[in-house]
């Protein structure tokens, strides 16, 4: 797991609310950088981790909760930036809007 230490604490300004109140994120722990939740765990909107809840890459290297970015996204706040590092948000999967195989 790389992460950007230097880059996190450049954006650290900018993060949601949650309440929580713990600032020992610094060494960058596996969790989703919108709902603080660790990756191996769902977001808030789910119940059960695993398929139902996948993560999303983007080319930034962030990782989100899949659920957790696309409210992001939906967002007008968001400018369809990534919460992160304020870059353009694109999947590094797959375009965000394409209809998920059925
Ligand atoms: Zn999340
Ligand atoms: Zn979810
Ligand atoms: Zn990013």
């Amino acid at each position: 797991m790389k992460v950007k230490v230097k880059q996190w604490h450049a954006v650290a300004q900018w993060r949601w609310d949650t309440g929580y109140n713990n600032d020992q994120d610094d060494d960058g722990e596996d969790v989703c950088g919108i709902c603080r939740v660790p990756y191996e765990g769902c977001c808030p909107s789910c119940k059960m981790p695993g398929d139902d809840c996948p993560l999303i890459w983007g080319e930034c290297t962030h990782v989100f909760h899949m659920h957790c970015l696309l409210k992001w996204i939906g967002t007008a706040a968001s400018k369809q930036q990534c919460p992160m590092d304020r870059k353009p948000w694109v999947n590094a999967e797959r375009k965000i809007g394409s209809a998920p195989p059925s």
